[in-house]
């Protein structure tokens, strides 16, 4: 198979990681479906500029953390553009505390943001992945997930979450020829981090070998590589953009 005319769908692709993404895809010739919950105008712009770069993209608004929601992006992505080829599980939000005053809400907003949201999408993507016995699938998780952060108790496991739930993919869908991987992004500049205090900002640097923030496009790069038919013989692994924060 080779790039042209593939669908790709990037959940979260209005801004950040996710804009990044799209764009890349865009500008290698992939057919792109943009996806956000709620800032339709944001990821509109997205689109047209992967328009500019004769690439085919259309947006589709659905909450991930809601089944019945991304089962109609599906319908709709299909009906408008074809089968999703390749699957970018990015889409993600924050809501920190510390434990002891972490609320219900905190806790269950994060992981159906973040965890669930790859389960319901990664379902939905591989009926047709597995007729087509091709298929590519990255989930965006975060060192926090590999390492643990105080006050993002939530966040560390629903992105630990996705490091056993993207084995169990490529293990089951492997002789279907579809590899699922992670990216394991470390403190990118993105209205994410921006929300963040300079000294959380400057603790999280101290420890980045590289000496500077990452870029959106840092891990666009490696998501671009994951999907393409150089990286068809890699499934099942994490692999960390944090300019060399977490070493294993
Ligand atoms: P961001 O700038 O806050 O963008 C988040 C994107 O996700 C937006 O497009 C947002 O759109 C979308 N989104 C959130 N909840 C959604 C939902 N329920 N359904 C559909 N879309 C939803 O975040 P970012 O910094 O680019 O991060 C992207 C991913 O990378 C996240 O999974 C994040 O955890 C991960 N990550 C980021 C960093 C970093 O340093 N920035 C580090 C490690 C990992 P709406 O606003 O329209 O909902």
């Amino acid at each position: 198979m080779t790039s042209v005319c593939k669908v790709v769908l990037i959940t979260g692709a209005s801004r950040g990681i996710g804009r990044a993404i799209a764009l890349k895809m865009g500008s290698l010739g992939y057919v792109v479906a943009l996806n956000c919950r709620s800032s339709a105008e944001q990821a509109e712009e997205v689109a047209s500029e992967i328009r500019k770069m004769n690439s085919e993209a259309r947006v589709f608004l659905a909450d991930v953390g809601d089944a019945k929601s991304v089962k109609g992006m599906f319908e709709a992505i299909k009906r408008d553009l074809g089968p999703v080829s390749i699957l970018v599980n990015n889409a993600g939000v924050v809501r920190d505390n510390i434990l002891l005053r972490m609320k219900d809400e905190e806790w269950d907003d994060v992981l159906r943001a973040d965890l669930t949201s790859a389960f319901y999408c990664t379902r939905e993507a591989l009926r047709d992945m597995a007729k087509a016995r091709w298929g590519r699938i990255v989930y965006v998780s975060s060192v926090v997930g590999l390492m643990g952060n105080a006050g993002q108790s939530n966040y560390a496991a629903a992105k630990a979450g996705l490091v056993g739930f993207a084995k169990s993919v490529a293990r089951e869908y492997g002789p279907r020829a579809v590899t699922a991987n992670v990216v394991a992004p470390g403190f990118i500049e993105t209205d994410m981090t921006q929300k963040l205090g300079d000294q959380y900002r400057e603790q999280f640097l101290s420890r980045v070998p590289l000496g500077r923030a990452g870029r959106p496009e840092d891990v666009a790069n490696l998501v671009a590589f994951l999907v393409s038919d150089d990286a068809e013989y890699i499934t099942g692994q994490v692999i960390a953009v944090d300019g060399g924060m977490v070493m294993y």
